[in-house]
């Protein structure tokens, strides 16, 4: 999910609005009405999110590892 951030242009405004949007080309084509001036702000900049470490591989345990028994030795 890509962070959309909308800027306002407007001289004495200059607010930042982000936005995160299912899409890149979602928040490109979104028009954010700015909540201060009230012109209507286009996609500045789209940031597509890092990739977070996958939650299974961190909370599974690691076969193999520490703790493991070999029956019979
Ligand atoms: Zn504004």
């Amino acid at each position: 999910m890509p962070l959309c951030v909308y800027l306002c242009y407007t001289p004495g405004c200059q607010v930042k609005v982000e936005r995160w949007m299912p899409t890149a080309e979602e928040g490109a084509a979104e028009k954010i009405p700015c909540p201060r001036c009230g012109v209507t702000l286009a996609c500045a900049w789209t940031g597509s999110q890092v990739k977070t470490p996958d939650l299974r591989d961190a909370g599974a345990p690691a076969t193999g590892g520490v703790g493991e028994r070999r029956p019979g030795s």
